[in-house]
């Protein structure tokens, strides 16, 4: 078969399936399976693919039909320029978090970062790349994900500059009696609510961890423990930063605002909707 029939065949199956974009993801299969970039697949239309690589292809085409993320089957995803591997253990990193990243590099110089919730470890290992952290901690209370962040800071070559640590929030996180450990403390912890589970993506909903995504108290469980708790981590005058639900935005800055935090912001993102919200510990 030839590459220009792999593509429309394959586009046909995942177009029945009404998988979102495609085309892209076809081409992003082919290139997965046959090696042949998709910048090259116009050129190459008529080059003869053998039988093997062929039926490879229709599998993975099935695979992506039932919905299952192409990030899982190709088995990485690009986050702030970085390349991060991904298995069914950790949230596929998100475009949305860069904002977040990119206001905690604002402030990182020299400073202690921690990360809570690091999952595939995308924001500490970027933070760790692309800033200048004195050093980085980067929690998680799944082992599968620990170890996926682990061989994400390998082959970013970051390994010397963070510490994972297995814990349930702050359980197993050492504070210093007098002034607190961290400068930073960001996090972008599970925040769905039950109820919206069901309205999500096949995508997330069927094949993305549960632990990842959803939490009690209408997805605001984990901004109130870690806001509650993060101030005995925090040196004076550190900063305390979330990725938030579009809708969230009030309920976490009135939460960080009672609890003691000043300079409460909510930052949008590029389309517009709350994203972040962060504040100084006074
Ligand atoms: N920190 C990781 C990310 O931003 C994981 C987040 C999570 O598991 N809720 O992708």
């Amino acid at each position: 078969m030839k590459i220009r029939e792999l593509y429309e065949k394959g586009l046909a199956i995942l177009e029945k399936s009404d998988v979102p974009d495609s085309s892209i993801d076809t081409k992003y299969i082919i290139e997965y399976i046959t090696g042949i970039s998709t910048t090259r697949q116009m050129l190459e239309a008529d080059r003869d693919v053998d039988e093997d690589t062929c039926s490879k292809y229709f599998e993975t085409i099935d695979k992506r039909a039932t919905r299952y993320p192409l990030q899982y089957i190709t088995g990485e995803q690009e986050f702030m320029g970085l390349i991060f591997k991904v298995n069914e253990h950790v949230l596929i990193p998100r475009q949305d978090t860069e904002i977040l990243v990119a206001r905690a590099l604002e402030v990182c110089e020299n400073k202690r970062v921690l990360d809570m919730c690091t999952g595939s470890g995308c924001i500490a290992i970027s933070i760790a790349s692309l800033g200048k952290p004195e050093k980085v901690s980067a929690v998680d209370i799944s082992p599968e994900a620990i170890e996926v962040a682990k061989n994400n800071a390998k082959i970013n070559n970051v390994s010397d500059k963070i510490i994972f640590i297995l814990s349930d929030l702050f359980d197993k996180v050492e504070k210093e009696e007098d002034d607190g450990r961290f400068d930073v403390i960001i996090s972008n912890p599970p925040y769905i609510a039950h109820d919206t589970v069901a309205t999500l993506m096949p995508e997330v909903r069927d094949y993305e961890p549960n632990l990842a995504l959803e939490a009690d108290n209408e997805g605001l469980f984990f901004y109130e423990k870690i806001i509650k708790e993060s101030p005995d981590y925090l040196k004076k005058e550190g900063m305390l930063m979330f990725e938030i639900g579009y809708e969230q935005g009030k309920a976490v800055a009135d939460m960080m605002t009672n609890a003691g935090f000043t300079q409460v912001q909510v930052v949008k993102d590029y389309a517009g909707l709350d994203r972040v919200v962060c504040g100084k510990l006074f």
